[in-house]
Formats: C-alpha cells, sequence, structure tokens
C-alpha cells in the first residue's frame, strides 16, 4: 500500500485541497487515508501542510482586513478584483474550513500520539521487567544445574577405583575415593588426582 503510486496520487495535498473547495467530507476522508498510507513518517505534515493552505486562502481577507482598519495601501495590482470578486468569499470560507479543521488534526494528532507512544513506552517497560526476570531466573537454573552436575561428577570420581601403588611393598591396590589401606601390608595408601 505504501509504495503504490495511485494510493498516494490519490491522497496527494493537490488533490485534497481541489476536492475539498467542492465536496469538504470527501477532503477530510482523504486527510484521515494519509496516516493509513504514510504512517508514522507523515505525523504532523497533514495537518500543517493544510493549515498553511488555509492561512494563504485567509491572506486576501486579512490584508484587506488590516488596510481598512489602519488605512494603508500596499498598491498591490487588481486588488479591489481579487476582493470584489464573486467567488472569493467561497475561498475564504473554504480557507477557514481548512485552518479549523487543520487545528483540530493537529490537536487530535498530538494527543493521539502521545497517548499511543505512552502506552507503547509502558507495555516496552513491562515486557523488559518480564524479560529481566526470566533472564534472572534463566541465570540461577543454570548455575543449580552446574552446581548439580559438578556434585555428580565428585561421587562419580569417588566411586570410580582407582589404582594406587603401595609405597611400602609396591603391592597395586585399586581403591574407591581418595584414601585406603593397603591389601598386602595393610599401611595407608592414598590416591592423588592427576591435574
Ligand atoms: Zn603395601
Amino acid at each position: 500500500m505504501r509504495k503504490n503510486f495511485i494510493t498516494k496520487a490519490i491522497c496527494s495535498f493537490p488533490v485534497i485541497l481541489i476536492i475539498g473547495y467542492f465536496v469538504p467530507a470527501i477532503a477530510v476522508i482523504l486527510a484521515l487515508f494519509r496516516y493509513v498510507v504514510y504512517g508514522k513518517t507523515h505525523f504532523y505534515r497533514t495537518p500543517i501542510v493544510l493549515l498553511v493552505a488555509g492561512l494563504l486562502l485567509l491572506l486576501p481577507r486579512g490584508l484587506e482586513l488590516a488596510m481598512a482598519n489602519f488605512n494603508f495601501n500596499l498598491g498591490i495590482p487588481y486588488w479591489s478584483e481579487i476582493i470584489t470578486h464573486p467567488l472569493y468569499p467561497k475561498f475564504t470560507d473554504y480557507g477557514k474550513f481548512l485552518a479549523i479543521f487543520a487545528i483540530i488534526l493537529l490537536v487530535v494528532t498530538y494527543v493521539l500520539r502521545n497517548f499511543i507512544e505512552g502506552l507503547s513506552n509502558k507495555f516496552s517497560q513491562l515486557m523488559n521487567g518480564y524479560y529481566q526476570d526470566r533472564a534472572k531466573r534463566d541465570d540461577e537454573i543454570e548455575k543449580e544445574v552446574k552446581l548439580e552436575s559438578k556434585i555428580k561428577e565428585i561421587e562419580a570420581e569417588q566411586k570410580t577405583p582407582h589404582a594406587v601403588k603401595c609405597p611400602h611393598c609396591g603391592k597395586t591396590n585399586h581403591i574407591t575415593g581418595t584414601t585406603g589401606r593397603c591389601k598386602a601390608c595393610r599401611s595407608a595408601i592414598e590416591y592423588r588426582a592427576k591435574k
């Protein structure tokens, strides 16, 4: 959808602005549709461009009011023709509509965005906490497993008979554990693990 040229063209600003002049409701729908098409990247662009367009349409009216109130004339060519043109009030109305819609959109976007960001932050904090707890538990389990296997290793080591040569009579004895007695001369013998 994002890459679709026709979709992008339909909800482009020129199309929105021209259709909006005739059917404001469609412009509203298309402007909202931009959020679907562009997602996060155009969050504030849509309301800001619409606001600028609305203010530009209102600019002549603002100038007219300023010139009438403060008694000055900028000497803009065809000024009276622009101001008195039968279509001009319609443009002014359209400018007002665009500006109001853009401001509402801006506020709603801002509020929603912060709300959604707040939610997703909270969610990621929760998830982080969960993963940290799990990592800690996994660590503990791993330590326990290691300790157990070490114990088993030691036990197995103690049960395995080792060949030990008696230092007194030279007879080879097989003893389990580390100490024992020579079967021939009864003297104490000791097994030392080679490391
Ligand atoms: Zn011996």
